[in-house]
């Protein structure tokens, strides 16, 4: 019998997971035959070298991340990202950040900035400040980061201000066997059990508790539930929650596709580079593994724009141009990814979703449509959740 049950086995999920497992049983339903949904660590070569096909980056002011770092990992499990130049591609060549950049504009946003504040500001609204610099750069590589198109989603949402850090780690960071390494080694602890390939296909509250009936037709009872999948989903295994499926509904999503590819050294000679930026409509953002060194091979994730299908003919034409032998053995792995797109008036959206909530008993909302889209966001959130969920088992009043 496990005291809540997960469905979700994302960051979010997993998080939740970690926390909750030090005071009950918790099971995880993912319904992919693997963790970490949008964590997605490739391990091409069967040996150290890894590439992220999914998120990349964990700064030092992830302090929610770092927390479960500080508890699983040995510090030399810490793998410093050297930095790297921003590129980016217009008319097909590639140029330096700087270079695109009219410091006539930057120095007019930077005049009126004390004087403008992202509430309530999409991120063309804010970001426009800078003159043509939004068009050229801003846009193109908020876009690229968030994998949809930025211009209409809430600033004060993306790119937020952290202020506080943890010095003792290095400003951005990977681990040994790459993001999912975290996922994996939260999972592998007691009292957390993972049931891969299950969706979870409803949820229905009873007297004292929540029953889940999965894609395998099992029907798993705990007295918990955590919700960690996107808000669609959410809403749907939410059918009977008043108005909180309405609200997940009228949140959209935006789809992207991403390609892995790696190489040996000899193959791939483009340059070393940490992200290129394409203002050319081909792909999005091309996220390197330069940042952490190999001997033998180097890796990218190029990020496509939504419905964009076929990648591999895409890819192919970017070959020369990123310097890949044409005869090369080359090793390629492509997944699709799904972000929320959180317009103006989201915080607002889940502040009303928040107030729902606390009228239902031992029920946890997770995910990154909450406090934003970063790992870190997700993390804390889960965090969050996972102590109000302890409170409440030790009979606090939360
Ligand atoms: C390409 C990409 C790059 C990114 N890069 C970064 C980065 O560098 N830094 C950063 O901070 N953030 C980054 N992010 C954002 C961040 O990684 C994500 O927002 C975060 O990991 C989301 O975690 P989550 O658990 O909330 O959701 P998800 O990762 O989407 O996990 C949800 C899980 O629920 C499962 N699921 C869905 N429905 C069901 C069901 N019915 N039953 C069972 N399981 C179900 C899904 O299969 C999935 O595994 C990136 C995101 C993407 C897509």
């Amino acid at each position: 019998m496990f005291d809540a049950i997960v469905i979700g086995g994302g960051l979010s999920g997993a998080v939740f997971a970690h926390h909750f497992s030090k005071s009950g049983k918790v099971l995880i339903l993912e319904k992919a035959d693997r963790l970490g949904g949008a964590i997605h660590t490739v391990r091409p070569f069967g040996g150290a070298f890894f590439a992220e096909l999914g998120a990349h980056t964990i700064y030092n002011s992830y302090l929610a991340l770092i927390r479960i770092i500080d508890e699983l990992f040995p510090a030399s499990s810490v793998i410093a990202n050297k930095s790297r130049g921003y590129l980016i591609k217009a008319g097909g060549s590639f140029y330096s950040i700087a270079s695109q950049l009219s410091l006539w504009g930057l120095a007019r946003g930077a005049l009126r900035l004390p004087f403008c504040t992202k509430d309530a500001k999409s991120v063309r609204e804010y970001y426009s400040i800078f003159g043509k610099n939004y068009e050229r750069v801003i846009l193109p590589a908020l876009s690229a980061i968030i994998c949809q198109d930025a211009s209409e989603i809430a600033a004060d949402i993306i790119m937020k201000r952290r202020s506080a850090k943890r010095t003792d780690y290095p400003r951005s960071f990977t681990l040994t066997g790459g993001i999912s390494a975290l996922i994996e080694k939260i999972a592998a602890q007691d009292n957390i059990t993972v049931n891969l390939s299950t969706a979870a296909e409803k949820a229905i509250k009873t007297d004292n508790g929540y029953t889940v009936i999965t894609s395998l037709g099992e029907e798993i009872r705990a007295e918990r539930l955590v919700i960690a999948v996107d808000a669609l989903e959410a809403a749907k295994l939410l059918e009977w929650a008043g108005d909180i499926p309405k609200i997940l509904n009228s949140i959209p999503a935006s789809n992207s596709r991403a390609l892995l590819f790696a190489a040996k050294k000899v193959d791939y000679t483009f340059p070393l580079f940490g992200y290129i930026i394409s203002r050319d409509g081909d792909f999005r953002g091309a996220v390197s593994r330069d940042q952490t060194a190999d001997d033998e091979y180097r890796a990218a994730a190029l990020h496509f724009l939504d419905g964009e299908d076929n990648i591999y003919d895409a890819f192919s034409k970017l070959k020369p141009l990123l310097q890949i032998a044409p005869e090369a053995d080359i090793f390629t792995q492509t997944e699709r990814f799904c972000l929320p797109r959180l317009f103006t008036g989201h915080v607002e959206r889940m502040k009303k979703v928040e107030e729902l909530l606390k009228g239902i008993k031992n029920l946890h909302l997770l995910g990154n449509y909450f406090g934003g889209l970063s790992m870190q966001d997700c993390a804390a959130r889960a965090a969050d959740e996972a102590e109000r969920a302890i409170n409440a088992k030790r009979g606090f009043n939360v």
